[in-house]
């Protein structure tokens, strides 16, 4: 099975890598050209002049653009070289509705689409530890879970296509609140004088320990703020999620909060770092 990768960033990098290392990768490609000749050379496989010649050659087009309209993008400029038997799985969060869209223009040339987004950051890409969260056919998940086990350890096929980009908005909503709870009790920490090396290293090993403030902890207690998962990106899947909350009568209090908070910070022009940078409206004033 021959595998391409459209979209070399944070995340897609170091997934590629991986699917590299399990000898699946036979080709890449980026819309910004530097990145996609920089890791075809890393990892010695070819590097595509587009999205289509990438879909021509391969058995499994793997895709980690930053939100819908690129995804929508992407999948139109595969289509006219796609070919029936090739499965096409979108890896980046987006909406259900795009999954949906996306599986209807890949199914009109008889290919097969999965909605696969992931969850556990960058250092989940790179260690290919991913939780990955699929929706579509199970017999398709099942023909391609060899180059999916190569960037994920915990796979889980949800049921049709869009609901793998469910359970991600599920993940992304949760993610929010930790961030929120975080970033403000850090804050607090902080304003008490305390060391806060240690108060990360000692409630981490407690009831209130999380992944976010064992990766990220140390680094927004220091005003550093490198991206990680940018927060324009993660302000996109919240509207998203309160999008969907609308359509149901529901209330999302803690998404509408860090939807504000994220806003605030991106027209401070802060939506390139990563989603800590939330301690910026939390931290002690100087
Ligand atoms: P990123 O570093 O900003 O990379 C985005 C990638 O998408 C780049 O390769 C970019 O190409 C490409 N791209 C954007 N628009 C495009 C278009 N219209 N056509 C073709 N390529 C396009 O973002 P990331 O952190 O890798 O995130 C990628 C996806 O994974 C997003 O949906 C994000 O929500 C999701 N995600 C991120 C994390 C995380 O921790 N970072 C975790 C889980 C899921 P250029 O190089 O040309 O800009």
């Amino acid at each position: 099975m021959k595998a391409g990768f459209i979209g070399l960033g944070a995340m897609g990098a170091p997934m590629a890598r991986n699917v590299a290392k399990g000898h699946y990768l036979a080709s890449v490609w980026n819309r910004t050209e530097a990145s996609a000749i920089t890791l075809s050379q890393e990892l010695n496989v070819q590097c595509a002049a587009s999205p289509a010649l990438l879909a021509s050659h391969v058995d499994v087009v793997l895709i980690c653009v930053s939100a819908d309209a690129d995804v929508l993008d992407v999948v139109h400029g595969i289509l006219p070289a796609l070919r029936p038997q090739t499965v096409v799985i979108d890896m980046s969060t987006v909406s259900s509705d795009t999954a949906r869209e996306a599986a209807r223009l890949v199914g009109s040339k008889g290919a097969d689409f999965l909605d696969a987004p992931v969850t556990g950051g960058v250092e989940g890409a790179k260690n290919g530890t991913l939780a990955i969260m699929v929706g579509g056919k199970p017999e398709t998940l099942e023909k391609v879970m060899p180059v999916l086990e190569t960037m994920g350890s915990r796979i889980v096929h949800m049921g049709d296509v869009g609901t793998g980009q469910a359970a991600k908005a599920v993940n992304q909503i949760m993610a929010a609140g930790i961030n929120e709870a975080v970033a403000e009790a850090l804050a607090f920490g902080a304003a008490l004088g305390l060391d806060m090396r240690k108060v990360i290293d000692v409630v981490s090993g407690g009831a209130a320990g999380n992944w976010f403030l064992e990766k990220r902890g140390p680094t927004m207690t220091q005003g550093i703020f490198k991206p990680g998962f940018k927060l324009a990106l993660h302000h996109k899947d919240l509207k998203i999620c309160k999008g969907i909350a609308d359509k149901l009568g529901l209330k999302l209090p803690v998404t509408e909060m860090a939807v504000n908070d994220y806003a605030k910070l991106i027209a401070e022009g802060h939506g390139e770092e990563d989603i800590s940078a939330l301690y910026r409206l939390k931290r002690p004033s100087s």
